[in-house]
C-alpha cells in the first residue's frame, strides 16, 4: 500500500498522524508492515517481522544493541 493524500483519505490520514509519533525499535516510522510485541510492560514496535524475530532470539541483547534506536521510556506502557 502506498501513501495517498487527498480528501478521500482524510479519516485515515488522521489516524496515521496519531500513530506516527511512535516509532519502531529501529527508529523507522510505523508502516503497514509494522508488528508489535509487549515486553516487560511496554509495547515495542518493529518495522517488520524479521526485526521481531531477531528481538525474540534475545530480547535483552536486542534492547542493548545498536538496532534499538528509541528510548525505553518513550515506549507506550501497557498494563
Ligand atoms: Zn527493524
Amino acid at each position: 500500500m502506498s501513501e495517498q493524500h487527498g480528501p478521500i483519505n482524510q479519516e485515515h490520514e488522521k489516524q496515521t498522524i496519531q500513530v506516527s509519533r511512535l516509532k519502531t525499535a529501529c527508529g523507522s516510522p510505523l508502516t503497514n508492515k509494522t508488528v508489535s510485541t509487549i515486553f516487560e510492560g511496554r509495547k515495542i514496535y518493529f518495522c517488520e517481522k524479521e526485526c521481531l524475530d531477531e528481538f525474540n532470539l534475545d530480547p535483552k541483547a536486542f534492547l542493548k544493541s545498536e538496532h534499538f534506536l528509541i528510548r525505553w521510556e518513550d515506549l507506550e506502557k501497557v498494563a
